[in-house]
């Protein structure tokens, strides 16, 4: 199967399951993963309309973003971020996924204060207590989402979960579901949007994902096929 009959399948799956759970296809927002992938095969999915990109290393993006010729793309960091790395993260993507401590996020602040930018930043949720995954525990979320709102740079924009693999879907369901509520409940402390963002669902599971609630999908294999 070519990458655009790819697309065109993750796309209708993706219309199908927002139709099975009465939202708008605009509310949810395509992240196509493109790790380990080359450069020209970020400009043929451009090339088909999507603008979002979602990269997990630093290092990696370093050397291939500017290999990329498509115009107007957004970048988003969606994998582990070191501290060395943050000041290159920055030149580099325009979201962050993957704030998870006070000191990441400061030094975030103080790094995209220098270079004038005001980065979009979402707090990754460790749900399940992976001592091997990037996360914040979920009783900790609120202190981190107030003290990220009180910088001067950094745009607060939600929640991402990467949740315990299983191929299953309907397992992850209720990790989705309790990232959704957390949200909930930081809205009603008024610590957040109703309808900020929630980065969660991937290849497999990214339907159930819609579902409960999902507003950006990261998809990698469905739409470049499997990585090496
Ligand atoms: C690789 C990756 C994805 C995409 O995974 P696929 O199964 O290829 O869709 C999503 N999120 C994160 C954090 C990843 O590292």
């Amino acid at each position: 199967m070519s990458r655009g009959d790819r697309l065109s399948e993750v796309r209708e799956r993706l219309q199908e399951a927002c139709s099975r759970a009465g939202r708008e296809t605009s509310a949810v927002r395509l992240i196509a993963v493109s790790k380990t992938r080359p450069a020209s095969e970020v400009d043929r999915i451009a090339a088909h309309g999507i603008a979002d990109f979602g990269e997990n290393r630093v290092q990696e993006a370093e050397s291939k973003l500017p290999a990329v010729s498509a115009a107007k793309l957004n970048w988003h960091l969606i994998g582990h971020l070191q501290k060395n790395k943050a000041k290159k993260a920055l030149s580099l993507f325009q979201w962050i996924h993957s704030v998870d401590s006070e000191s990441i996020a400061a030094r975030l602040d103080r790094l995209a204060e220098e270079a004038s930018l005001s980065p979009r930043v979402l707090v990754q949720v460790d749900l399940a207590g992976e001592d091997t995954k990037s996360g914040i525990p979920e009783e900790r979320v609120a202190s981190l989402v107030e003290s990220i709102r009180s910088m001067k740079q950094l745009r607060f924009e939600g929640l991402m979960l990467l949740p315990p693999f299983n191929d299953d879907a309907e397992q992850t369901r209720p990790f989705f579901r309790r990232l959704a509520q957390l949200r909930e409940r930081l809205h009603r402390s008024g610590l957040m949007a109703a309808d900020s963002q929630l980065s969660m669902g991937m290849s497999h599971d990214f339907e159930v994902a819609i579902e409960e609630g999902a507003t950006m999908v990261r998809v990698g294999t469905a739409i470049f096929g499997s990585r090496a």
